[in-house]
């Protein structure tokens, strides 16, 4: 299938071309024919499998239809979780609308809010919004909405979780109830459904991940120990492996913090992001983070949730979460695009009861191993086989005292440094059955951006 068979038009087959993409993901042969047919889409996919051109390449092809009027309006609206989704989601749209004559920007909270209400005064088409924002600037009477021809959730089960509901019901009654709308949520719950029912008309139900299912290509493994030790294992995992662009996840925002700092101290630089961090060092962050500058993002599920960062090699779990849901999505961020991937979870005894959950949702036994010097002095070891040279994984295959004086000398070609045989960098696979089987020509990702600041 290509994306001309999908029927987009001659500006968005030039825009994708451009992203280097060459086949359409599976969401995207499923759910662009039908969005351009005008049907209301509910979508199971979550962030990796593509769902953000999706809707967006339609959706830009059919408000093109319509020439934009003299004073424009929000005729689009998509709303997002959180900040950093709703940034990328518009670098997208950006991306994609690059050939066509319509105006996009995104709002949301944290940031004043003056260079957005000028931007909405100047007029656009399409506009990116978190709830809170959003419901902020429409109260002071800066966002009409009654013109909008379409509605896009994203990640709705996440908004709904961190408690959007009422936001959203609200916002919805702002809109003409004639109107085009897309449902996107990695799973589906009571809750989901029935804000479904509410919103939708006839939809299509579209499926491009099944639920909860984890990408063959990531290696997932069980790392036992005891906690009070979990720092020194993963700053040696992380220093003998030389690895780079690793994202870790924590259960608290004080634990991302001061892993960070502990971290940075041992010469490995790293940065935390969650909701106690000022917009500015959120986005300061992953930009570092996309541009190399910063090897470890420690971060808390919230604040993680949605992050495109391209083909990510190494994603490990500080402590496990104890919703086994969120296991599936932050182990999602890594094998993306089709790439392969390292998911690593350090779990100390009161932690087992949590590996038991995952394990149940996931129908499969996860791998768990000791490393030596690290064996844990409590709980069951049961399962577990001792680390030791000639099992060790790929990308600790470094001499633990090669520690370079700062392991950032020499890095400034933005290519990926770690020496573990396991590099991702252009890898692409074409026969992954759960949603990820779509290829893209190498792109330089050393520039990223999150492209939220400079347009607020
Ligand atoms: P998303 O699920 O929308 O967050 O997209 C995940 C990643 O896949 C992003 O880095 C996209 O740029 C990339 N992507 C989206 N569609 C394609 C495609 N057809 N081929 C290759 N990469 C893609």
């Amino acid at each position: 299938m290509t994306f001309k068979e999908l029927g987009l038009s001659e500006a968005l087959l030039k825009a994708v071309a451009d992203k280097g993409y060459e086949t359409p993901s599976p969401i995207q042969e499923k759910a662009i024919p039908r969005v351009l047919e005008g049907k209301d889409i509910l979508a199971s996919a979550q962030t990796g499998t593509g769902k953000t051109a999706g809707f967006a390449m339609p959706m830009i092809q059919l408000l093109c239809k319509t020439e934009p009027q003299k004073r424009r309006v929000i005729r689009a609206l998509v709303l997002t979780p959180t900040r950093e989704l709703a940034a990328q989601v518009l670098e997208d749209i950006q991306t994609y609308s690059k050939y066509v004559d319509l105006r996009s920007m995104v709002i949301f909270g944290g940031v004043n809010q003056n260079p957005q209400v000028s931007m909405l005064r100047s007029g656009i088409d399409i506009l990116v919004a978190t709830p809170g924002r959003l419901m902020d600037l429409q109260n002071q009477g800066f966002i009409s909405l009654r013109d909008v021809e379409f509605l896009v959730l994203d990640e709705a089960d996440r908004m709904l979780d961190m408690g959007f509901l009422r936001d959203i019901k609200k916002i919805m009654s702002m809109m003409p109830d004639k109107r085009q709308n897309l449902l996107f949520s990695a799973t589906f719950s009571r809750e989901i459904r029935t804000l479904a029912n509410g919103i939708l008309t006839n939809p299509v139900t579209v499926e491009a991940t099944p639920e909860n299912t984890t990408a063959e290509l990531v290696d997932q493994l069980v790392y036992r120990c005891d906690a009070k030790r979990k720092i020194e294992l993963i700053t040696k995992l992380i220093w003998d492996g030389n690895w780079h662009q690793v994202l870790v996840f924590t259960r608290t925002k004080h634990g991302a913090n001061r892993l960070s700092e502990k971290l940075n101290k041992a010469n490995i630089t790293a940065a935390a992001i969650h909701g106690n961090k000022s917009q500015g060092a959120r986005t300061k962050a992953l930009a570092g983070f996309k541009d190399k500058e910063i090897s470890v993002l420690v971060a808390t599920d919230i604040a993680a949730r949605g992050l495109d960062i391209p083909l990510l090699p190494y994603v490990i779990n500080f402590e496990l979460p104890n919703v086994p849901e969120d296991y599936v999505h932050r182990i999602g961020r890594t094998g993306r695009a089709g790439a392969s991937g390292q998911a690593i979870s350090l779990v100390s005894a009161d932690e087992i009861e949590y590996v038991r959950g995952i394990e149940k949702l996931l129908g499969m036994r996860l791998e768990s191993t000791v490393i030596e010097g690290f064996e844990p002095t409590s709980g069951p070891v049961e399962g577990g086989k001792k680390r030791t040279k000639e099992n060790k994984p790929t990308g600790t295959n470094k001499p633990s005292n090669s520690r370079p004086a700062n392991r950032n000398q020499g890095r400034g070609n933005g290519t990926s440094a770690n020496g573990s045989g396991n590099s991702n960098s252009g890898n692409s696979n074409s026969g992954n059955s759960n949603g990820r089987n779509f290829r893209r020509k190498p792109r330089n990702t050393s520039g990223g951006n999150t492209g939220g600041n400079s347009r607020d």
